[in-house]
């Protein structure tokens, strides 16, 4: 089934503990992208400019991303620099350019328009919703990220959002910044009378729980001993776990369930490299055998 993200594609700065990158491809729509394209075809609605390098289209263009929905505009590429933490926890963020993405007026090609799952990465609400205002047939799961920023700056906008929104993928501190509870579980439900009936809340290190009328699904970050660079990791999650959706065409609970466990998988091998060279090197088998590898970590008899 077609899934359409909306979101940055960008060059990035990274610096963590492990090493430093001066400049990388980045940027959330990237990072689903690569991360969806695993399970399925990915159209991808973007901004870049004239120092989009070619060996990145190609790269896009070989691991079935549509790119017809890539704009290009002259200027510069959205910038992004951010430095970790000893413990990788903690970021903060050097720079940020929005060059060409300051003008961004997300614009979506025909062949678009009938996407059945779509995914709104982190981006102002507002562009957001006219991206769903574009897809002319309903799709059958809408799924969205966002930002303190976009929390605490346009939260009137964000709400109106909200509303359109089947699942919202957010961590665990924007998810008590939007709710005003502390609780996990009593976020969930305050967050459901914003409109998502499905809030997936990713913790990190400490995995993923994903929360809905019919209760509470959780699962494990991958345990790994040396992590290299966690950017990305939450969009890579999103797009294990959207791509695996699409790919089955379903939303039950059974499907919801496996798509948690494909997302974490998705995210830990993100973590491994610094960008997305740990992406651009995964095998399918390494994914499902680490999806086995999941299974067997969390089983147990009672
Ligand atoms: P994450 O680690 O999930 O926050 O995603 C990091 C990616 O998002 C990086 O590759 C950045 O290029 C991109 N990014 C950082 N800040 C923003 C922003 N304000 N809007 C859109 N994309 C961003």
């Amino acid at each position: 089934m077609s899934l359409l993200v909306v979101g940055s594609v960008a060059y990035d700065a990274l610096e963590s503990p492990y090493g430093k990158v001066e400049r990388t491809l980045g940027g959330a729509a990237t990072y689903f992208a690569v991360a969806a394209a695993f399970f399925t075809q990915v159209k991808l609605v973007a901004i870049v400019g004239d120092d989009f390098d070619s060996k990145d289209e190609a790269m896009l263009r070989k691991r079935s991303i549509d790119i017809e929905g890539l704009e290009r505009a002259s200027g510069k590429c959205f910038f992004w620099a951010g430095r970790y933490s000893e413990n990788l926890n903690e970021r903060v963020t050097l720079a940020t350019d929005l060059n060409v993405f300051a003008e961004f007026k997300p614009r979506l090609p025909q062949k678009y328009c009938d996407s059945k799952y779509v995914f709104l990465a982190n981006i102002a609400p507002d562009l957001q919703r006219d991206v769903l205002h574009q897809v002319k047939c309903k799709p059958k799961l809408v799924a969205m990220d966002t930002m303190n920023y976009w929390i605490e700056r346009t939260n009137a906008e964000l709400r109106e959002t909200l509303k359109h929104v089947d699942v919202l993928m957010i961590n665990d501190a924007e998810t008590r910044q939007l709710s005003s509870e502390h609780n996990l579980l009593r976020a969930a439900r305050h967050i459901f009378k914003m409109g998502p009936s499905t809030l997936v809340v990713k913790r990190g290190e400490y995995g993923a729980m994903l929360v809905d009328r019919d209760g509470v699904f959780c699962v494990p970050a991958f345990p790994l001993e040396e992590p290299h660079d966690p950017t990305g990791a939450g969009d890579s999650f999103a797009g294990g776990f959207m791509g695996c959706l699409a790919s089955v065409g379903s939303t039950s609970d059974a499907a919801l369930r496996r798509a948690m466990v494909y997302g974490s998988v998705l995210g830990s091998f993100a973590v491994e490299r610094f960008g997305l060279e740990r992406l651009l090197t995964l095998k399918r088998s390494e994914i499902h055998a680490r999806a086995r590898h999941f299974s067997k970590l969390t089983q147990f008899k009672l």
